[in-house]
């Protein structure tokens, strides 16, 4: 037997699990929502909550404070019980002299975000779509068959399940089956022959909640502080093969190397993953009952902490769209109101793929003129206070 639901969410990492929230959040609770993950809750190991963590921009937490679920207070609560609050950025091109810094207080906020591990993120997410008797979580399952008539989509998964819903929504990450079950293509849009390295590190120094961007000529070199003395390490390189061979000790002197002693000595590092880096997109973001969001949407190069706070913003202003439609009892899938998300999403989406793509560029050109003019930017950066204050914004999704 079918069942019907309002929205059928395929993917519940974090934009999926978020996403679900918002729509309950928005529709008091009443809109009746599926989400299908292939993966049960061991998010040590996989799905979309692995060993990253990502930083959540202010105005992601701003957002997620306006997120209700049953049984709890807001969203950005429940990031505030167990995140570690960003104080400063401080960006700097290893080996030059520019070097600017951005702080919460010049910018007169608590934090300019926080930081989360994404396993730890997953568990509380999933804790609560189980205690929502308006969403259903189909997990472990996916998505086996596809079709959309003119009224609904229908889909039939692993399990033999039988669902149909007016909408179904894209979550499920880059190659986004679904969105090519719908006709749309992924459009790759930048090779940048680079690697993340990613890892935890304990140091003998606190850390401030200071974080740390440093431009390298094979990548960027980043640290977000986690706990108490931990950082999280995104180090992005040519070629990661000798990194990932070292022992520990090996991989420590070498950041160590990279970055010197601000936080005094690296001492341990937890087991090393990498992500190969590309830049690409879904052609469009809307079909026939169909909307896309998520790295299913869009993926970006994480030099700037950008992919899941652009992410946020998409899944948000979708689910006010729809809480409004479900409140004026509106076809969910209606097309006027698919387009209205992707206009409304639209400029936000290419300024932030364009501006992550030309920090790379920028970053990693190794002629003269170009060095001295980048370095000059970020000292005029360190000494305009509102040119400061332009790029905070920029990075905080206001
Ligand atoms: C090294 C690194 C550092 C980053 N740092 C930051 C940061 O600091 N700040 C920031 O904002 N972003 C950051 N990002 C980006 C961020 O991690 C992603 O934007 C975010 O995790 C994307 O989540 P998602 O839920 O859209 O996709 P995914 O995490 O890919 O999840 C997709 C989910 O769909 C499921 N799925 C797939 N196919 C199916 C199917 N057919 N049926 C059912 N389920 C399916 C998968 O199991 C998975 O759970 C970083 C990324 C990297 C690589």
């Amino acid at each position: 037997m079918t069942q019907h639901f309002d929205v059928v969410i395929v993917g519940g990492a974090v934009t999926g699990s978020i996403l679900a929230l918002a729509l309950s959040s928005v529709s008091e609770h009443k809109m009746n929502i599926a989400v299908v993950e292939k993966f049960t809750p061991d998010y040590s190991t996989q799905g979309g909550f692995d060993a990253r963590s990502i930083a959540l921009a202010y105005g992601s937490l701003q957002k997620l404070a306006q997120i209700y679920p049953l049984g709890g207070g807001n969203l950005a609560e429940l990031v505030y019980s167990f995140a570690t609050p960003i104080q400063q950025i401080w960006v700097s091109d290893k080996g030059h002299f520019g070097k600017t810094c951005l702080s919460a207080q010049e910018m007169k906020l608590p934090e300019l975000g926080v930081v989360v591990e994404l396993a730890r993120l997953g568990e509380k997410l999933n804790a609560l779509l189980a205690q929502q008797p308006n969403i259903r979580l189909f997990c472990p399952d996916s998505v086996s068959q596809l079709h959309r008539t003119a009224e609904k989509a229908h889909l039939t998964l692993a399990s033999g399940h039988a669902l149909s819903a007016q909408l179904i929504i894209a979550a499920d990450g880059i190659q986004s089956q679904i969105a090519q079950g719908c006709g749309i293509e992924t459009l790759t849009l930048k090779d940048y022959g680079q690697s993340a390295i990613i890892a935890n590190v304990k140091i003998s120094e606190p850390h401030q909640h200071q974080a740390f961007e440093r431009f390298t000529a094979q990548g960027p070199f980043a640290l977000l502080p986690l706990g108490e003395k931990m950082m999280s390490l995104v180090w992005c390189v040519a070629d990661p093969t000798t990194l990932m061979a070292a022992n520990d000790d090996d991989f420590l002197r070498a950041m160590q190397q990279q970055f010197g002693w601000k936080l005094g000595k690296f001492q341990q590092v937890s087991k090393r993953f990498v992500y190969p880096l590309h830049s690409q997109k879904a052609e469009r973001h809307t079909a026939h009952r169909l909307a896309i969001v998520g790295n299913a949407a869009q993926l970006l190069h994480p030099v700037a902490g950008q992919g899941f706070n652009l992410g946020m913003r998409d899944l948000f202003t979708l689910s006010q769209l729809l809480g409004q439609a479900f409140q004026k009892g509106e076809d969910l899938g209606n097309h006027p109101l698919l387009c209205r998300f992707e206009q409304a999403r639209l400029a936000d989406q290419e300024k932030m793929i364009a501006s992550t793509s030309g920090l790379i560029s920028l970053f990693s050109c190794q002629q003269l003129p170009v060095q001295i003019l980048r370095n000059l930017g970020l000292i005029a950066l360190s000494h305009s206070r509102l040119a400061r204050r332009w790029v905070a914004n920029q990075a905080l999704g206001f």
